[in-house]
């Protein structure tokens, strides 16, 4: 029953997604229904530094489980969340299970690495971020210092004032925050000349190219050396092969995360694989 119920809400999902007209009613309620059942899940990527492999934190990354076969991946739920404003009750969900991850993690003596989570346009665009997320610490009795947030250029552009007024209060508060997607979205030099930011995570857009494509070569190894010139560390998204990860740590890229290095996992196999 269960089962068939799932497999059918999966299907007025994908239909929903198709016809433009009704997409939002449907897939606004069922996120809202997702919220209510506990559907959404967190998976973990793992960050290493380069030069030593060692672990320095993971990037959580969200998933919904609206049918039994496989999780959904956020390109498929996000956009309708943000354009129907979900997204800042959703983005409250994930940080208060990452806090509960946390403990869960530190109960058990693991290493404190940092959790890097995504915060849309939408969230960077309300004055009231930085104390929403604050309280949630709060609340939670974690330290600012286990969260970093990641941001994307365009969700700058999205409202430059608003992000500009929130990345200095999340600064202040004493988050960390990564300009996510570096490189790809709009006016990137300006996002590091203009915010006061923690550092970059490089587009996967240069990182698979690298040993492939002498102009992506020349192009991601002129952004590491601009970054260290400004003091930033950079984090090579998207790394899948022994080359890349090659070419990064030749160029002075300070961590890394991809599929070669390892994929986002559950909380449980995160432990096993990453925590030993
Ligand atoms: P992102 O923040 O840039 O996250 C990295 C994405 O790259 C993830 O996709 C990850 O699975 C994928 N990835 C990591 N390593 C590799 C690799 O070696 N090769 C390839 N091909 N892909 C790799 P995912 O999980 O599908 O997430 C997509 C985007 O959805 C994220 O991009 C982020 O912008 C957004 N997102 C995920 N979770 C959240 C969330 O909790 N809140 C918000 N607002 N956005 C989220
Ligand atoms: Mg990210
Ligand atoms: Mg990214
Ligand atoms: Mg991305």
């Amino acid at each position: 029953r269960a089962k068939l119920a799932g497999r059918n809400q999966y299907a007025v999902y994908e239909s929903a997604w198709n016809e433009t007209g009704s997409v939002h009613l449907r897939t606004e309620s069922l996120l809202q229904e997702a919220l209510r059942k506990d559907q959404f899940v967190l998976h973990f990527q793992p960050l290493f530094r380069l030069d030593d492999q060692t672990l320095i934190g993971a990037e959580v990354l969200l998933r919904l489980w609206i049918g039994d076969d496989a999780p959904l991946p956020p390109a498929t739920f996000i956009p309708i969340a943000e354009s129907s404003g979900q997204i800042v009750e959703i983005g409250e969900w994930v940080l208060r299970r990452v806090c509960r991850q946390i403990h869960v993690w530190d109960a058990q003596g693991f290493p404190p690495i940092p959790l890097s989570i995504n915060v849309s346009a939408i969230e960077l665009s309300r004055a009231d971020l930085t104390p929403r997320l604050s309280h949630i610490l709060d609340q939670s009795h974690i330290p600012v210092a286990r969260i970093h947030i990641e941001i994307t250029e365009t969700a700058i552009a999205h409202n430059e004032d608003q992000a500009l007024a929130n990345i200095n209060a999340l600064r202040a508060a004493g988050f960390e925050v990564w300009i996510d997607d570096f490189g790809t979205g709009y006016s990137s030099l300006k996002s590091i000349k203009n915010f006061p930011i923690s550092g970059l995570k490089l587009d996967r857009e240069f990182v698979k190219d690298l040993a492939h494509s002498p102009a992506a070569e020349a192009i991601t190894g002129s952004i590491l050396s601009m970054a260290r010139q400004l003091g930033y560390p950079v984090v090579g998204e998207g790394i899948e092969e022994a080359a890349q990860l090659q070419f990064l740590q030749q160029h002075g890229c300070h961590a890394g995360q991809g599929f070669h290095l390892g994929r986002p996992v559950s909380p449980e196999t995160f432990q096993d694989c990453y925590f030993r």
